[in-house]
């Protein structure tokens, strides 16, 4: 656990396969916070939590854009006063919602992919 000074008294394992298995030792407190739900990531050898891991989605929420098509994308985080806001396009906001939802460990749908790429390869499958 990256800046904890507490003796270790167990270890923690993650992964998804052999290609991505971790393990690091923990302290009581520790394995106690990972075992009641607090957000936790591994870096390297390291396990992060509290002020080391990135700050936890809140909220979200869009403003309707009324110029370029698309909208201001509102993001609360967890410990941050003020919000982040980023501008997206109708392309961005496909593109990043096909970026990030492998990410949740689901395949993403073909007829999504298909749809967004506006392809018709003529491949019917
Ligand atoms: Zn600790």
């Amino acid at each position: 656990m990256l800046r904890c000074q507490n003796p270790y008294s167990s270890v923690v394992v993650a992964g998804h396969g052999p290609a991505d298995f971790r393990e690091a030792d923990v302290c009581a407190v520790h394995k106690a916070n990972l075992g009641s739900g607090a957000n936790w990531d591994f870096c390297g050898d390291h396990i992060l939590m509290d002020q080391d891991i990135a700050p936890a989605l809140v909220r979200w929420s869009e403003l309707p854009g009324m110029g370029t098509h698309g909208f201001t994308l509102v993001l609360e985080m967890a410990g941050r006063t003020a919000p982040i806001e980023m501008f997206l396009t109708t392309t961005d906001a496909i593109s990043l919602a096909l970026f990030l939802y492998p990410s949740s460990g689901l395949t993403l749908p073909r007829d999504l992919v298909d749809a967004f790429r506006g392809e018709d390869d003529g491949d019917s499958d």
